[in-house]
């Protein structure tokens, strides 16, 4: 990061941001990228610019847009929310619910469904993986019916490791994708909005009246790169994740089979749970009821063994 090439990014143009950008829609497979600070402004960005009022906008139950955002994609971007549920597998809605919503009404009172969004890994499905035929499926459907398509890709590399393809094997079919450099690639600040050449340009006017167009950003960018040049070791952390799920279970936690790096474990009272593992030293979230534990690169397998130590028995 010290060591960055630097430009001014709000003038014309940061050369290690150009950088970083070229390299993350050639990994995604769209024509261009936009950094962003957060993946919340990626996401508020993409929808913005899809949706307008009096549309409604399709996402997985629990997703990110709909739960973690502030109801932005509702108040900023315009779009009536419509949960679906996860009729397919845990995240994840089939194709037919799907379809069911691309019939518009021609009445004038009527919302038009205008976009689906997507999340691959599904966070609070516990890191749940879209596989690529399903997701392509579900992109078809919304299509076939006239629906634009967003992914909230913030966990993709997770997702593209796990299923051992390369990340643009789950964009397919997709407008927009929008991924984070932070959480577990490492990065302290940023994520990256993708799509076509023209979504980019609107993009980054949009990130700009959002106070996100940043001017040395090649500091940040820097640490980007470096996050892109670790995805494959993302492997390491759902190894772990498999590690505490498995040291759980043995201790008579009731644990889910994490496919990434989320575990979720069922307790009576989760309040109490994560207050016990405080004290402990082990930081866990509370996520849909369940307790949600999180592995990354600053967690090796030694910590694991030591978290399991300290967890101990399941409380009942
Ligand atoms: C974390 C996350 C985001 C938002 O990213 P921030 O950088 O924290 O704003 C969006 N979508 C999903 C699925 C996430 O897990």
């Amino acid at each position: 990061m010290a060591a960055a090439e630097v430009g001014d990014d709000v003038l014309d143009h940061d050369p290690t941001m150009r950088a970083l950008e070229e390299k993350a829609a050639g990994l995604l497979g769209t024509a261009a990228a936009l950094w962003v600070p957060s993946g919340t402004m990626g996401n508020l960005i993409a929808l913005s610019l899809h949706l307008q009022r009096g549309d409604r906008f399709l996402a997985p139950r629990g997703a990110h847009v709909l739960d973690f955002e502030l109801g932005t994609a509702a108040w900023l971007a315009g779009g009536m929310p419509q949960p679906l549920e996860w009729n397919a597998g845990p995240g994840r809605p089939t194709a037919d619910l799907i379809r069911t919503y691309t019939v518009q009404s021609a009445r004038y009172d009527a919302l038009h469904t205008t976009l689906l969004c997507l999340e691959n890994t599904h966070n609070g499905a516990g890191g749940a993986v879209i596989p690529p035929h399903e997701h392509a499926l579900l992109a078809a459907a919304a299509r076939d019916g006239g629906l634009r398509v967003h992914l909230d890709g913030a966990r993709l590399w997770n997702a593209a490791v796990s299923l051992e393809l390369p990340p643009a094997a789950l964009t397919v079919g997709v407008d927009t994708v929008q991924a984070c450099l932070s959480k577990g690639l490492g990065a302290p600040v940023g994520s990256v909005v993708a799509g076509s050449t023209e979504f980019v340009t609107e993009a980054r006017r949009m990130r700009k009246m959002l106070g996100g167009g940043v001017r040395q950003g090649g500091v940040l960018a820097a640490a980007g790169l470096v996050a892109l040049e670790r995805i494959d070791s993302l492997a390491e952390d759902h190894g772990n994740a498999r590690l505490l799920a498995e040291g759980l279970a043995e201790r008579g936690w009731d644990v889910s089979t994490p496919q990434t790096n989320i575990v979720l474990a069922g307790v009576p009272d989760v309040g109490r749970t994560l207050e016990r593992l405080r004290k402990a030293g082990v930081l866990a979230v509370p996520m849909n009821g369940q307790v949600r534990f999180v592995t990354h690169r600053d967690v090796g397998k030694a910590t694991i063994e030591e978290a399991l130590r300290r967890i101990g028995r399941s409380d009942r």
